[in-house]
């Protein structure tokens, strides 16, 4: 069955093929693409747990990327997923303190951005080959902090392709700084801002709904495409490790095929979640979606009042990639809320943009259902880190522990005791400072890479070779510009 891809904004007759919605990234009216339907997983469990994660992937995404032929996505996908991850299993599920962790964190850059960023550069050169597009594609990224490295290390000298990302020059961690302005590649460019995460993101998406920059890039051979959550070929290869996750827990025994699991995931774009949300409609059998927050708590008051409400103060956080107000993925969930119902949608988005929140019917809170939504605070994110250390020797990073502090406040409201797996967005690595004081206050004054060597010594976890490799890498970027200056700093990367 052909799957094609709609706006959340547009016409419902206005469809567009996979290749051409990953191409693309985002609709020309300003909304999402989002599948015309949901399809249906229907491989039965018994071959699902046998699969590989390559096999696996092929599988779920072959049935949303209808127009890519089997040839074409295989290869895509054996060139993802190979040994720049650290295991085979891709993926691996580890249990600890009677939880599944997912851990998402064995690709190239150690979070789980790399489960996606690493396919997205060839979907889209297939997508670019298959639409005859012989323009160079420019992936324009705002990044919280693990975006920005995942798609840099994802696009690095892939041919007839350019990246460049922003990133808030005060907002992330000193190792993702560092991974990403010592990135190679000649077609890489990273740019600071002195504005925060939504500054970036928005002016990125000023940049992309700009028709006359679009003429002026066109002119010069180029055209902008997006590796944020919000393209369609992120969130289709996030459905996978659901599906996977699930299919190995049957595979060893641990649930039985058709129990149902609930899902905690570490929230900030909305995009791992909502994927997971797709999962459950393919026929996954999953009971609540848990919703994770960081004292950003938008979507915690959005769940349990239904008025999104982004004005409100910044906070920064020990987990700075989910330091977001505005949850761009959640526009897909709001437009499958109000019965697919383009103009209400849009109607909603334009309030959020103009007077900064929205409040959905009654109606649309009934849809909500499948999702919990609760938050963490730094505290209490110190204290799961702790918890889980001292209950179960493992170590887990800030994002995590904030998925593992509200999962904990959903058994003790709930005491549904429905297994459950905690999607693991990064390593603790990436994060050692916040991670090894929270466990212990002898690390006070050393610099991050010490730190990353104590934290090495104390779990007996080898340290990653993306920490190694920037330890002494040079750095290559060096430039900082105010958020108006945008599109002025892409003019002068691309010399037009
Ligand atoms: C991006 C990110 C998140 C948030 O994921 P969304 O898809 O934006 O909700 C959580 N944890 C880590 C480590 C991330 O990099």
């Amino acid at each position: 069955m052909q799957v094609l891809y709609k706006s959340t904004r547009g016409k419902k007759e206005e469809t567009v093929t996979a290749s051409m919605a990953i191409l693309k990234g985002l609709s020309e009216d300003g909304g999402l693409f989002v599948p015309t339907s949901i399809p249906k997983l229907d491989v039965p469990m018994d071959r699902l747990s046998e699969m590989t994660y390559q096999e696996t992937a092929y599988e779920v995404m072959s049935r949303f990327l209808t127009d890519f032929t089997e040839e074409e996505l295989k290869d895509c996908i054996a060139r993802a997923y190979d040994s720049k991850f650290d295991t085979e299993e891709i993926a691996p599920v580890k249990k600890a303190g009677g939880v599944y962790f997912l851990e998402l964190f064995h690709g190239s850059t150690i979070a789980f951005k790399d489960m996606a960023l690493s396919i997205l550069p060839h979907l889209m050169t297939t997508a670019a080959r298959k639409n005859h597009v012989k323009n160079e594609i420019v992936i324009l990224t705002a990044t919280s902090g693990d975006t920005g490295k995942a798609a840099m290390a994802g696009f690095a000298d892939v041919p007839g392709t350019r990246i460049i990302v922003f990133y808030p020059k005060n907002g992330v961690s000193a190792i993702q700084e560092k991974q990403m302005v010592t990135q190679k590649g000649k077609n890489t460019s990273v740019v600071g801002i002195t504005g925060n995460f939504d500054d970036a993101q928005s002016a990125v998406k000023r940049m992309f709904n700009d028709q006359e920059l679009a003429a002026e890039l066109d002119r010069n051979g180029f055209q902008f495409s997006s590796a944020n959550s919000i393209n369609i070929g992120r969130l289709v290869p996030q459905i996978v490790y659901y599906v996977y996750a699930y299919a190995k827990l049957v595979k060893a025994g641990e649930i039985n095929a058709g129990e149902k699991i609930n899902i905690t995931v570490p929230t900030g774009n909305f995009g791992n979640i909502l994927a997971a949300y797709y999962a459950k409609q393919m026929g996954l059998p999953i009971h609540k979606l848990i919703c994770a927050s960081n004292e950003n708590k938008v979507l915690y008051d959005f769940f349990r009042t239904g008025t999104y409400d982004r004005k409100r103060e910044f906070i920064l956080t020990a987990s700075p990639s989910m330091d977001i107000l505005i949850s761009s993925n959640l526009e897909r969930l709001i437009y499958r809320l109000t019965g697919e119902d383009s103009q209400a949608c849009a109607e909603l988005m334009r309030s959020l943009s103009e007077g900064g929140e929205y409040t959905i019917t009654e109606e649309m809170k009934k849809g909500l259902e499948d999702f919990y939504g609760n938050y963490c605070s730094e505290g209490e994110t110190r204290e799961a880190i702790s918890a889980t250390w001292y209950g179960s020797d493992y170590v887990i990073d800030p994002h995590t522990a904030v998925a593992a502090g509200v999962y904990q406040k959903y058994l003790r409201e709930t005491e549904d005791a429905t297994p459950v797996v905690i999607a693991s967005t990064a390593s603790p690595y990436k994060f050692a400072k916040s991670v090894i004081t929270a466990i212990s206050d002898r690390y006070e004054g050393l610099d991050d890479f010490a730190l990353c060597d104590a934290l090495s010594a104390l779990s007996g976890v080898r340290l990653p070779a993306a920490v190694e490799e920037i330890r002494t890498a040079p750095v290559l970027h060096d430039t900082v510009v105010a958020p108006e200056d945008m599109p002025a700093a892409v003019r002068k990367i691309l010399g037009i």
